[in-house]
């Protein structure tokens, strides 16, 4: 599961991320993923990379 929002047309939710990037609700690819943290395991790679960014760099805010 992927959570999604599009800029295109504001839709916001999660889905099942099958291959493509492309807004269920207007077809837009201007739409910007995001992994569910809770998602993933404790001692998933990815979270200590995030870890690792978030305390060298905090991301900018996209809003
Ligand atoms: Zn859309």
């Amino acid at each position: 599961m992927a959570r999604f929002r599009c800029r295109a047309c504001g839709e916001e939710s999660t889905f099942d991320y099958i291959g493509h990037h492309a807004c269920p609700k207007c077809g837009s690819d201007n739409v910007q993923f995001a992994l569910s943290i809770e998602e993933l395991a404790d001692d998933h790679p990815l979270l200590a990379a995030l870890t690792e960014l978030a305390e060298n760099d905090p991301p900018p805010v996209d809003d």
